[in-house]
């Protein structure tokens, strides 16, 4: 994050190297989409971690307001139209919206053309900043840790990603889910190979 007077940058890590993308959080939450990735890690100038953004901030951010309007709105019979952004649902018990299913959020990588829709209709970011939604201090791991320990804390914590740091504190990867899931399965064909 480049903070300056009244601008903030992230650089969304790929993995391949930091590339300098965004700053507001509506830029921020259509990189998340188009990326097709639910969240990425917030560095400084100098490459050092300084918060998490995941698409639950960002959702969690406008949802929460929007739901309040969306409620008030539908009882009052001028509401926004939620038929159009399948699979949404609206909730006369002033819930708001959800999901058809029940649940607020969609699954990761199932319903990005939906979530992407859904945040054009209630979107309200302009303006804020990523330094505002991100989540400060993230938990981390270093190249070192132990697989187990890091897949251990991804179970205590639930979070789907934890930024690799070095001593410095700069950002050097992200570990998520799937990583330790695919390690864990080529441990397993090599046990079975060398059986
Ligand atoms: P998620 O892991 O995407 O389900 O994120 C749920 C919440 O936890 C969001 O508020 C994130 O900003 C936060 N979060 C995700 N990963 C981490 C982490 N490694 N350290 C601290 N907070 C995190």
């Amino acid at each position: 994050v480049v903070e300056q007077k009244h601008k903030v940058e992230c650089y969304l890590y790929t993995g391949c190297g930091a590339e300098r993308t965004l700053l507001l959080v509506d830029l921020a939450l259509e990189t998340l989409v188009e990326s097709r990735i639910s969240g990425f890690p917030v560095v400084d100038d100098d490459g050092k971690l300084v918060g998490l953004v995941s698409d639950y901030d960002l959702l969690a951010l406008d949802i929460i307001s929007e739901l309040q309007y969306c409620s008030v709105a539908q009882t009052l019979g001028f509401g926004l139209q939620t038929s159009n952004v399948y699979p949404y649902k609206a909730v006369p018990d002033g819930n708001g919206l959800q999901l058809s299913d029940g649940s607020l959020f969609p699954e990761v990588d199932s319903n990005w053309k939906v979530f992407n829709e859904l945040q054009r209709s209630l979107g309200k970011t302009s303006g804020r900043l990523v330094a505002d939604v991100m989540t400060p201090v993230p938990v981390v791991v270093r190249e070192k840790t132990n697989l187990e320990d890091a897949a251990r804390l991804l179970l205590e914590t639930r979070f789907r990603r934890l930024p690799v740091v070095d001593a410095d504190g700069k950002l050097v990867g992200i570990l998520t889910r799937g990583n330790v899931i695919r390690a864990a399965l080529e441990i397993k064909s090599d046990g079975e190979e060398g059986a």
